[in-house]
C-alpha cells in the first residue's frame, strides 16, 4: 500500500522508525518462532531492546530515560504490530507500568525501578484481573492489610501479561474501607508466587500468568500514590492504554492486509490469480478502505493525546472501532488464504488468533459501549 503522509510524525520519529524496523528484523523476528514454542521471550531480548531505545521512551531523563514524547512509543507499538512481533510484552511494560510509576510513584520508587525498566533489566507487569473479577474491578478480593509499618497481602491474580518474567508488578488490592489501592511489588519478595503460564488461543510467545500472594509482606512505602486511589489512577491511565491498543490494531490490520495481498497475487485459482477474481478485489477494497479510515482516525486521536485533549470516552471509541475493524480484517484475510489460512505456519493464522484478545482485554467491547453509551 502506498504510504500516506502522516503529519503527526516528524523526521525524528521517522528516523527512529527505521532503527526500530532494523532492530526487529535482526533481533526479534528470527527468534519469534522459538519463543512461540517455549511460551515466552528470552530475557536478553529485553536488554537488547533497552539498548536500542525501544523500552519506555517517555521516561524522563532524571529517571534514567530519554524523555521523549509519546510519538516514539507509538512508533515502537506500530512497528512491532506491523511485523507480527506479538511476543515481547514491551507495550505493557512501557505504556502501562512505567506511566504508573512516572505519574504516581515516589522519588524512591521511580529511582529504584525506572532506570532498570528503560534498560530492560527489570520487566514490568500490571496485576488487576482475578479469576472472579475482570471488567468489574470492584469485585477484586486481593487484600492488603496494614500491620504496623508494613502491609500483609493475600490473594491471587490471573491473565497477567509478562507475569512469568516480571520483576516489578503494579498490584491492585483492596485496602481499608473496601477501596482499591495500587502497590509496587518487587517480585523477589517472599510470598510472591508465579502460577501457570496459561495456554492461550494466540499470543503464544507472550507469557500470561497466574500470580499468587501468600501473606506477602510489603514495606509501607510499597503503596503507589495515595491510599484508596487505585480506581481513579486506573481511569487516568486509560486514554494512553486504549490509544496504544488502537494504534497497534490498525498496524496489525495493515500486516494482515499486506500478507493477504501478496498471497492473492501469487495464488492461482480457476485459471487466474486469486486477486483477479472480483470477490477478492471487493474484499480487499473494503479492507483497504477500513485501513485508510482507521489510520486517519487514530492519527487524529494521537494528535489529541499529544495536545492533552484525549479523554477516556474518546479513547474508548478508538479502541472499540479499531479492535472490531481488526477482527473483521483478519477474518476476511484468513478466508482469502483458504486452507493455508488455517495453518499455524502462516502469519495470517497467527494474526487471526492473536487478534481475538483485542476485543476482550483492556476494556471489552461491551464495557466500552457502556462507557460510550453513558455520554449520550
Ligand atoms: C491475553 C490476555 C492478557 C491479559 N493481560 C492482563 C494484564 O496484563 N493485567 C490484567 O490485570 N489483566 C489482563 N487481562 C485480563 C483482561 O483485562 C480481562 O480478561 C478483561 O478485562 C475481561 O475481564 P474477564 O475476563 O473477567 O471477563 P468478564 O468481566 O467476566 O466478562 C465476561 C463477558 O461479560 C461482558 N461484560 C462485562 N461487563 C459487562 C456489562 N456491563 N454489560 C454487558 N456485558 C458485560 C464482557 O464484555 C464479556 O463479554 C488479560 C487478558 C487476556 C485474555
Amino acid at each position: 500500500m502506498t504510504p500516506t503522509p502522516r503529519p503527526v510524525f516528524d523526521a525524528d520519529q521517522e528516523m527512529f522508525r527505521d532503527q526500530v524496523r532494523k532492530f526487529l528484523q535482526a533481533e526479534i523476528l528470527p527468534r519469534h518462532q522459538a519463543w512461540e514454542a517455549q511460551g515466552q521471550v528470552d530475557r536478553d531480548a529485553w536488554v537488547k531492546a533497552g539498548e536500542a531505545g525501544l523500552l519506555c521512551p517517555t521516561v524522563a531523563e532524571e529517571d534514567g530515560g530519554l524523555g521523549l514524547d509519546y510519538r516514539f512509543s507509538a512508533v515502537v507499538i506500530e512497528e512491532m504490530s506491523r511485523v507480527g512481533a506479538s511476543g515481547p510484552g514491551f507495550w505493557i511494560h512501557s505504556e502501562m507500568v512505567a506511566p504508573y510509576l512516572q505519574t504516581f510513584g515516589s522519588a524512591a520508587q521511580r529511582a529504584r525501578w525506572l532506570p532498570r525498566m528503560v534498560s530492560g533489566q527489570a520487566i514490568g507487569a500490571v496485576a488487576m484481573t482475578e479469576p472472579e473479577a475482570g471488567s468489574d474491578l470492584r469485585r477484586i478480593r486481593t487484600q492488603a492489610r496494614r500491620e504496623g509499618d508494613q502491609w500483609r497481602v493475600s490473594g491471587q491474580k490471573t491473565f497477567i501479561s509478562n507475569g512469568q518474567m516480571a520483576d516489578v508488578v503494579i498490584l491492585a488490592a483492596k485496602t481499608e474501607g473496601e477501596r482499591l489501592s495500587l502497590f509496587v511489588v518487587d517480585a523477589s519478595r517472599p510470598g510472591f508466587r508465579r502460577g501457570r503460564n496459561l495456554a492461550k488461543l494466540g499470543l503464544h510467545a507472550q507469557d500470561t500468568s497466574e500470580l499468587f500472594f501468600d501473606d506477602m509482606i510489603l514495606p509501607a512505602d510499597a503503596l503507589l500514590g495515595d491510599l484508596g486511589q487505585g480506581l481513579s489512577y486506573l481511569v487516568k491511565g486509560l486514554a494512553r492504554e486504549r490509544l496504544s491498543i488502537a494504534l497497534s490494531c490498525v498496524a496489525k490490520a495493515e500486516f494482515a492486509f499486506a500478507e493477504t495481498l501478496a498471497h492473492c497475487r501469487n495464488r492461482m485459482v480457476f485459471g487466474q490469480r486469486l486477486l483477479d477474481h472480483q470477490n477478492t478485489r471487493f474484499v480487499l477494497a473494503s479492507v483497504k478502505t477500513d485501513l485508510a479510515v482507521g489510520r486517519a482516525y487514530v492519527d487524529d486521536q494521537l494528535r489529541r493525546y499529544l495536545d492533552g485533549g484525549l479523554d477516556a470516552e474518546t479513547a474508548a471509541m478508538a479502541k472499540l472501532w479499531t479492535t472490531e475493524m481488526l477482527g473483521r480484517t483478519v477474518d476476511a484475510c484468513l478466508q482469502l488464504h483458504g486452507g493455508w489460512g488455517y495453518m499455524q505456519e502462516m502469519p495470517i493464522c497467527r494474526a487471526f488468533a492473536d487478534a481475538r484478545v483485542e476485543r476482550i482485554a483492556g476494556g471489552s467491547s461491551e464495557v466500552l459501549r457502556e462507557i460510550i453509551g453513558r455520554t449520550l
